[in-house]
């Protein structure tokens, strides 16, 4: 068994992460890739994270169309700020000793890797996978190089943050998103202003 690992706020998942996903299943003829939203108390860049519920779903409805994408809720069960050394190891048991784990980056989150908490255990629970992502350059020069791969992904300047400010300032995010995370995103009135509603 092959098995991909996606980890990311997914706040909200867009298509950037469901291309970078698809093109390494593709090329590592993995037999699923599994996405896992982060757990909850985390704040990046001074702003609040929607509630782990509302992107366990929206990664759910995002992933629900491919036969090979699946989502899990160890970190967002087991709470607190997510290190990707305890995905992998929930992971790791849950799939056993027999799997193969892959663990599937964009190159901006590749470049902190050595910053990790238990940095040296991760190359031995996953092998590492950086995809390329417009506007940060991709090299695994300081990472060990039989650990890591790098694979071009096709381009899409999409990120969360754009996402949500789009929905904030009322522009469109069709086609960023799929359609079904549009639409929750709307019926749940997230990323709007507090007293926007
Ligand atoms: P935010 O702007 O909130 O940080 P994001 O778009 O970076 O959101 P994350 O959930 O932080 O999305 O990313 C999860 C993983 O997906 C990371 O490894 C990130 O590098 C990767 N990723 C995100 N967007 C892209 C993209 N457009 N192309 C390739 N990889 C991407
Ligand atoms: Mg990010």
């Amino acid at each position: 068994m092959r098995v991909g690992i996606m980890g990311g706020t997914f706040d909200p998942i867009h298509h950037g992460h469901l291309v970078a996903a698809s093109e390494v299943a593709d090329r590592f003829e993995l037999d699923e890739v599994v996405f896992v939203p982060t757990g909850q108390p985390w704040q990046k860049s001074d702003v609040a994270v929607s509630p782990a519920e509302d992107r366990y779903l929206m990664t759910v409805i995002a992933t629900a169309s491919n036969p090979r994408f699946t989502v899990s809720r160890v970190d967002i069960d087991r709470g607190g700020p997510t290190y990707t050394v305890d995905t992998l190891r929930d992971l790791r048991r849950a799939y056993g000793t027999e799997a193969d784990l892959f663990f599937i980056t964009g190159a901006d989150a590749l470049d902190k890797i050595l910053s990790w908490k238990d940095a040296g255990d991760l190359f031995e629970l996953a092998h590492f996978i950086g995809v390329t992502r417009p506007g940060f350059d991709l090299n695994a020069e300081h990472l060990p190089a039989s650990t890591v791969s790098l694979v071009q992904v096709p381009a899409m300047a999409i990120s969360s943050t754009d996402c949500r400010r789009r929905v904030e300032a009322g522009m469109p995010v069709w086609y960023l998103v799929p359609d079904g995370v549009v639409q929750y995103i709307a019926k749940r009135g997230l990323y709007r202003k507090v007293g926007n509603n």
